[in-house]
């Protein structure tokens, strides 16, 4: 079993969890519970009733949408049988007994829409639960799920102007769509009681800046609302009612990690460059377009992975149209032109949630990435031809999601041919000699890297996903959080594997995996024969002060030693030391800032 957060005297605690998001946050703490829908009793103004309906009625619109989506995927997935399941909720949405009710229960007793779908459904629920027919009994089941998703609707902009703009949300989990509107909130930070570092929704507040602290085994537990809480973003700790003393070594140490920041930016027009000359390509992962200023603030030299799926996310929408994706990449293009932009075609399933609301047992290893563009055309080939259109703007490459198979790169080649030549037709100016790389984040990507190698024109290792799959270790999963653990020798070797097979044949092969920001790995990485990292802009700088202040040949020493490591503590132990013979200053990262 796992720790239980320690309590602390004086009405304080402290959590301990992981630190996925750097940086220091203090205020008052914002618990959101997404679950169970609890909603209270309001009385609504008699001028504000019809826009109460209104509110009601669009929420019913988006359940609809959501259940169509839903029918279609399950259909066609898993047969007309199952998706009988989710038309039946469908129909249960205007169900002539409750949907009536429900409008004349906002409208005669004047109350608000969602505690009117809670009493009323709850009403109905009831009687089917204690109905003598087990199909009744079943159903009563579906009608608590339409009931959320209801109130999940309404709730929407609801639970956002309830969060304090300077607050630190405190979550059982959040997803990555949760935290970008949070972060549009202008939260101070988050922490969530589960979740890894390499989940989405830790990078996304990475990107965003957002400090944050994940697997907290119970925060939501310690804390209340209006609590006074220190959010340590960089040890990954939480304290709840901090004593006065403590806030004050808080507020030195946030000053202290503001300034190595600022201290940080003197290396941005430095070339990242080893001691002996070697360069490396230092480029920013970027989720948002909102992040593209961060990459000239901290010295990226193109994008090494654009995540498009976070666009989706964002939109909430099922499909951004072929339109709408051409102006935002053409826009990034062309900002970080003379530089390369790298686009992941939409890496969707996985802990991102499908558009279509599928659900499966084994999200990581079921439908996602390239096995859906390649089953779904209609999401691929708009994409497709909204990227090359950007193409014309600037230097941009193609990188293909969860590849596993040669077969799923030609089949994409095909796709990317043809959709090449109906723009050619229509005499649409595009760069017909785009590049395509694949992400080499399954081991079988690795393990063929030479034959891969031969058919592709870059790699980029995604280690968030190689190391689940290479450990059997969900990445986001905190009660296994201690075996995730990406310098193990099997992850090494297989990147070393990929960089071999790539330098064979002269393609490049970068990394974009979290673990380029981990300043231990970094010389290591460089010693396996990675030419280019890709992370989030922030960390750029730091990395970069690690590789100026060694040299090739140490990294490659590094290297043998890493990969022949059997003792993970005793490696980040050695390396600890490394680091701070080499590169003073790093240690505040790898130890937080005591005093
Ligand atoms: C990876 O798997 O390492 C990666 C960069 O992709 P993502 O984190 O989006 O799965
Ligand atoms: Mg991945």
């Amino acid at each position: 079993m796992k720790d239980l957060p320690a309590a602390g005297t004086n009405g304080s605690s402290l959590c301990t969890g992981i630190g996925v998001s750097p940086g220091i946050a203090i205020g008052p703490a914002y618990l959101y519970a997404r679950i169970p829908f609890e909603v209270q009793q309001r009385a609504i103004d008699p001028d504000l009733v019809g826009a109460e309906t209104a509110r009601f009625e669009q929420a019913i619109r988006r359940a609809e949408r959501d259940l169509h989506k839903i029918i279609a995927v399950t259909r066609e997935k898993l047969g007309e049988g199952s998706a009988s399941i989710f038309e039946a909720q469908l129909l249960m949405l205007r169900d002539e007994a409750m949907y009536p009710e429900v409008i004349s229960c906002i409208e005669q007793k004047g109350i608000n829409a969602g505690f009117a779908v809670q009493s009323v459904m709850s009403k109905h629920r009831q009687i089917m639960e204690a109905s003598d027919s087990e199909y009744l009994r079943e159903r009563s089941n579906d009608l608590l799920d339409i009931q959320d998703r209801i109130i999940r609707h309404l709730r929407r902009g609801r639970i956002l102007s309830a969060v304090d703009e300077d607050s630190i949300v405190i979550a059982e989990n959040l997803t990555a769509a949760d935290i970008i509107l949070f972060s549009r909130r202008g939260i101070l930070g988050c922490a969530t009681d589960f979740g890894g570092p390499t989940s989405h929704v830790s990078i996304m507040a990475r990107a965003l800046g957002v400090p944050a602290v994940v697997s907290t085994h119970g925060a939501t537990a310690q804390v209340a609302t209006g609590d006074l809480v220190i959010l340590d973003g960089i040890r990954g700790e939480l304290l709840v009612n901090p004593d006065e003393a403590t806030l004050e070594r808080y507020r030195v140490k946030q000053k202290r990690y503001k300034r190595l920041l600022q201290e940080d930016k003197q290396l941005v027009g430095l070339p990242a460059e080893t001691l002996d000359g070697h360069p490396v390509l230092l480029q920013a992962n970027l989720e948002l377009k909102e992040e593209i200023p961060l990459m000239a603030e901290n010295g990226a030299q193109g994008v090494g992975l654009f995540r498009t799926e976070m666009l989706l996310l964002m939109e909430g929408r099922a499909i951004v149209t072929e339109e709408e994706q051409t102006v935002e990449y053409t826009r990034v293009v062309e900002a970080v032109a003379p530089h390369t932009t790298t686009f992941r075609i939409l890496d969707l399933g996985g802990d991102k949630l499908l558009p279509m609301g599928h659900r499966e047992h084994n999200p990581f290893l079921g439908w996602r990435g390239i096995r859906i563009l390649l089953d779904k055309p209609e999401l691929l080939v708009p994409q497709l031809r909204a990227i090359l259109r950007a193409s014309a703007h600037g230097p941009t490459r193609i990188l293909l999601p969860m590849i596993t198979r040669l077969s799923e790169v030609r089949q994409f080649k095909q796709i990317l041919a043809e959709t090449m030549d109906t723009l050619a037709t229509e005499g649409v100016p595009f760069d017909r000699t785009i590049s395509v790389g694949v992400m080499v984040e399954v081991p079988s990507v690795a393990l063929q890297a030479d034959l891969f190698a031969a058919e592709v024109d870059f790699f980029s290792i995604g280690t968030n996903d190689l190391t689940q799959y290479v450990l059997a270790v969900d990445r986001g999963n905190d009660l296994v959080a201690e075996i995730y653990n990406e310098l193990h020798p099997a992850v090494l070797e297989l990147i070393r594997m990929t960089a071999e097979a790539a330098h064979n044949v002269g393609i490049p092969v970068s990394l974009c995996g979290e673990l380029a920001t981990n300043l231990r790995a970094v010389p290591v990485l460089l010693g396996l024969g990675v030419d280019s990292l890709s992370a989030s802009p922030v960390y750029l700088p730091a990395m970069k002060r690690v590789i100026r202040a060694m040299k090739r040949s140490e990294g490659k020493a590094l290297a043998a030693r890493a990969l022949a490591s059997s003792d993970p503590e005793d490696f980040r132990r050695f390396m600890d030391r490394w680091l701070e013979e080499h590169a003073c200053g790093v240690s505040f990262f790898l130890e937080g800032a005591d005093g």
